[in-house]
């Protein structure tokens, strides 16, 4: 049955219980009341009559018709009515009907005596008995309307509703796991496409296959089998978003769509490669099947397809997708695919890259170079150490590109508490030498600095290495200030009231606000490089420059300039009275012994600790 006309039904079941409780009641009031009321009036005016006196009064027309057209129910409530005469002093002159008197309402005309007017015609009714018969009524009425609405409920909309459930399971949905069918599925990728589109983010599609599926179902019956896929649909479902779509297409293949995963496509590519990843482990878990067979070990393969907007249809993806895993397959099963071969290459080398760090970590393959800072008069003010990392047998691998690949992975952490402990072990070193008055800079990831025991760490290192905490300086960026300002201001007085100090990284290449410049408990502005590069030649660049360094001074900041790469730009930083300097022109990221070396004290160099 359509659904419109199943409401129709539901409605109309409704209303025969309002109708049934409510009708009889409407009707014996208006009849009761009005007709009892019209007797009542004629009685008087009979009695009127006999006591000499005229009523004026005439009855309405409606109420006329009332009395015609309901004298039978009106005939019983008579008995109800009591009517009286009063003189104009409310004297009773004469009485009808019964004494007993509850409330009652009056209806009053002038009596006339010959013309002259001699008292009031009061009519006077008990609601009592209309009210009492009305409440009966209403209530016998309501139950033969539930009784009604009960035998239809019963015997028509329960195995109606029943059916039309299940007409919509069997289109949808898959009888045995429950979950979305090929259909449903198909639908639901349509709306995300059309979403993708307007949202311009990310959404990704993979198939999922369990290997060697059909050994299970030859080996152990088909109980199993299906006991096997139950399971593992459980699992899929529990290892995506709520909003997520796990779907079943039939046999042991699996689809799983997700949405919103960002505009930026690597960071599309590698969430999917972490979903698919946790719903790989979840799947490789062991399934007990029955209790006298020894567990099941079964291994997935998964393709995966990133989409965003409509350029690709979704019959397309599915076909994507599935090539994908085919390519998985390929490789031996129990492997993730990405469709797109750059995307599969790029994930390959971030994943090589990630287990190299975790091993470069514990091989001790990373080594910190300091670049000097100098002052306005040339002397050597302190170091930034800058992290370096050499991996065995490979070419030495830049920060750019594994630091944001550390930050990724969280290895940033363990990383970065090594780059503190190593610099502060530095400072120490220095300590009774000429370089004692250096201080180091250390750049500070986003990551690390939203760690919630960072503090700590800091005052722990500081502690366990003896550096002089006024000696140390943390380099942050402008994108850390984005969020929870009010955290990240209360962690750096937290940190500041150990004596440490900031340098706010990059200055004038992040959002800048003026307002958390001020608010924001720093020594030090570093203005970014790009602005240094063109410094003599653009004069935009250097007018940014002559700003920053005007507002650094009248805020009381220290303000220094990175990238220094030619006398002429640091003339010109001098002419604007910029009051430090760091940049190839006055020496490159070195090692410890090299940094020693290339100064004037090079006589200490074994006071340095090796890195
Ligand atoms: P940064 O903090 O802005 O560091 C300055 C970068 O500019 C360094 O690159 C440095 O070698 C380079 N540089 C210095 N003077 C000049 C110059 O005159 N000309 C030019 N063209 N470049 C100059 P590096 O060492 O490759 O580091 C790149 C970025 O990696 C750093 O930028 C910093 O954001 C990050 N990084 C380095 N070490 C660490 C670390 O220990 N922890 C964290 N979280 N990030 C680090
Ligand atoms: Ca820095
Ligand atoms: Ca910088």
């Amino acid at each position: 049955m359509p659904r419109h006309s199943e409401s129709l039904v539901r409605n109309l079941a409704r209303g025969a219980v309002l109708g049934m409780a409510l009708v009889p009641v409407l009707v014996y009031i208006f009849t009761g009341y009005f007709g009892a009321k019209q007797m009542a009036f004629d009685d008087a005016r009979v009695q009127a009559s006999r006591a000499n006196v005229v009523i004026s009064a005439n009855p309405d027309a409606w109420q006329y018709v009332a009395e015609r057209f309901l004298d039978q129910i009106a005939e019983v409530r008579h008995q109800d009515t009591r009517t009286e005469l009063t003189d104009f002093e409310g004297k009773m002159l004469a009485q009808i009907g019964d004494e007993c008197l509850h409330w009652c309402v009056s209806d009053q005309a002038p009596l006339l005596d010959f013309g002259r007017a001699v008292g009031d015609l009061t009519v006077k009714i008990s609601l009592v008995p209309i009210l009492a018969w009305a409440s009966f009524l209403g209530v016998l009425g309501l139950f033969v309307g539930l009784a009604l609405v009960n035998l239809l409920n019963r015997h028509v909309l329960i195995p109606l509703e029943r059916t039309r459930v299940a007409n919509i399971e069997l289109a949808f949905y898959d009888p045995l796991t429950r979950l979305p069918n090929r259909r449903l599925l198909m639908v639901r990728l349509d709306q995300a496409l059309v979403a993708s589109h307007r949202s311009q983010e990310f959404g990704s599609v993979m198939i999922l296959d369990l290997d060697h599926f059909k050994v299970i179902n030859d080996t152990r019956g088909h109980d199993a089998g299906d006991r096997l896929l139950i399971e593992a649909a459980q699992r899929i479902r529990t290892n995506v978003r709520e909003g997520d779509t796990v779907s079943r297409l039939g046999g042991d293949e699996y689809v799983v769509m997700v949405e919103h995963l960002g505009r930026e496509e690597t960071s599309a590519a590698r969430q999917a490669e972490m979903i698919a990843e946790k719903i790989r482990c979840a799947l490789n878990q062991p399934y007990v099947l029955s209790s006298s067979k020894t567990a099941y070990h079964g291994t997935t393969s998964i393709g995966v397809v990133l989409f965003r907007g409509q350029q690709v249809s979704s019959d397309t993806l599915l076909k994507q997708a599935d090539l994908a895993l085919y390519r998985a397959k390929e490789a031996g099963r129990n492997a993730i695919r990405f469709f797109n071969p750059e995307m599969q290459s790029a994930i390959d080398s971030r994943a090589a890259m990630e287990s190299a760090l975790r091993q470069g970590l514990l091989q001790a393959e990373f080594q910190l170079y300091y670049q000097p800072q100098f002052d306005q008069t040339e002397k050597l003010i302190g170091a930034e150490a800058l992290l370096r990392w050499f991996p065995a047998n490979q070419a030495p691998i830049p920060p750019a590109q594994f630091i944001p690949l550390a930050e990724e992975s969280g290895l940033i952490i363990p990383i970065g508490l090594w780059v503190m402990e190593t610099a502060c072990a530095q400072l120490k070193a220095w300590e009774h030498g000429p370089l004692s008055t250096l201080t180091v800079a250390i750049n500070v990831s986003a990551r690390q600095f939203r760690q919630t025991d960072f503090v700590d760490r800091v005052s722990e290192i500081l502690q366990r290495t003896g550096a002089n905490p006024a000696q140390l300086k943390l380099e942050l960026t402008e994108s850390m200030m984005l969020e929870h300002i009010e955290d990240v201001i209360a962690k750096m007085e937290a940190i500041q009231a150990l004596g440490v100090k900031f340098s706010l990284d990059d200055f004038g290449t992040g959002f800048s606000s003026l307002f958390y410049l001020k608010r924001l408990p720093l020594r030090q502005i570093k203005i970014d490089q790009s602005f240094i590069r063109d410094i003599t030649t653009d004069a935009n660049d250097a007018a940014i420059v002559r700003a920053i360094i005007a507002m650094s001074q009248s805020l009381g900041l220290e303000v220094i300039a990175e990238g220094v790469e030619t006398q002429a730009q640091r003339d010109f930083l001098r002419s604007c009275e910029c009051a430090q300097y760091q940049g190839y022109f006055y020496g490159k990221p070195v090692p410890i012994s090299e940094f020693a070396r290339g100064l004037p004290c090079n006589a200490l160099v074994d006071t340095f600790i090796p890195a």
